[in-house]
């Protein structure tokens, strides 16, 4: 196992309020995989990943039972020791990819940068020239075409999908173990959300490089992840292998998910979408227990103490009343 995080609470604490925005949520990672972290806006997936990365502001406070990387318990090292591990290891690409780069500096300069010395061979001297020759192919690995023009450009001169495709770049100059993309083609055109799809598969099968896929797109998961963590209002609702989910979900929540998207093929002509009513509560109103209650057509009074989770057939889900268990 890559990364195997149990339990991991992030709360936030201001004068006025304070909450667990993330509840004792976990989340396995196979080195090698595509992870899909799958939830609506506002469900926690981007504060998950900051939580990880130890990216948070002062308010946040993250805590949890444990949290191995590689087999090492994250945890138990001095801050330093983690975050020379975290920033050797894991790399982490956002959506408005052209808000991320420095529009003062070329694609080149900023490429460049994230190279590490030991990359380069040669001596001193011969550093320059190394250091263009790699950036060229990054942006050639990233499926840049004219890679020339791109190195000399600056960020307001490329489209978005380029930008992203920079990104990439940057974040795999260093060879990370663990790719972190948060919404990474939120926004783009179809076109170019399927090239930076298969562009972060192909990193993933020819690199070995696993990807945690941060995004509301389910479509998108079911057709590049090899398995998946469905996430509502900070609780992790199920999870487990992408097929095994879309055949049978146990959970309500995975259920209609899957049948509001039609492409998954699990509907019929004409007939009408499945969705919640309502939407995802805000922090200064999460319901008690499962935070879904209110929206779920299963719940009972029992749901006002939160579900523990259970593993069963493969799947890990978080519901007192889960669906397809006869199967
Ligand atoms: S625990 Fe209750 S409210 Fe939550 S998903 Fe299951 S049935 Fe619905």
């Amino acid at each position: 196992m890559l990364l195997d995080v149990r339990n991991l609470t992030v709360t936030l604490k201001t004068e006025s309020l304070q909450v667990d925005a993330i509840d004792r949520m976990s989340l396995s990672l196979r080195a090698g995989s595509i992870h899909g972290l799958v939830g609506e806006t506002g469900s926690g997936k981007s504060l998950f990943a900051r939580a990880l990365t130890g990216t948070l502001s002062d308010k946040w406070h993250v805590r949890a039972d444990r949290m191995f990387w590689q087999g090492e318990d994250l945890l138990r090292l001095s801050d330093e020791r983690r975050n020379q591990i975290i920033s050797r290891d894991i790399a982490m690409i956002f959506q408005e990819p052209s808000q991320c780069l420095d529009p003062t500096r070329t694609v080149g300069e900023q490429v460049s940068e994230a190279i590490p010395n030991k990359d380069l061979s040669g001596g001193f001297f011969s550093r320059g020239s190394r250091r263009k020759e790699r950036v060229i192919e990054l942006l050639k690995r990233v499926g840049v075409k004219r890679y020339e023009q791109c190195f000399s450009s600056y960020p307001h001169e490329l489209s978005e999908g380029l930008c992203q495709k920079v990104m990439i770049a940057i974040a795999v100059a260093r060879r990370p173990k663990l790719l972190i993309a948060d919404e990474p083609t939120d926004a783009m055109e179809s076109a170019t959300k399927i090239q930076i799809l298969r562009l972060l598969q192909k990193l993933n099968q020819s690199k070995d490089m696993t990807v945690l896929l941060i995004t509301h797109d389910l479509e998108a998961v079911s057709q590049y992840a090899d398995e998946m963590t469905i996430l509502y209002s900070g609780q992790s609702v199920e999870s487990g292998s992408v097929k095994e989910l879309l055949k049978n979900p146990f959970h309500p929540y995975t259920d209609i998910l899957f049948k509001s998207i039609p492409k998954l093929g699990k509907l019929e002509a004409k007939t009408r979408l499945n969705t919640l009513p309502g939407s995802v509560p805000p922090l200064q109103h999460l319901p008690t227990g499962c935070r879904l209650g209110p929206r779920c057509p299963n719940a009972q009074k029992e749901c006002v103490v939160t579900p523990k989770s259970v593993k069963t057939k493969g799947h890990i889900f978080s519901c007192h009343y889960p669906i397809n268990q006869s199967k």
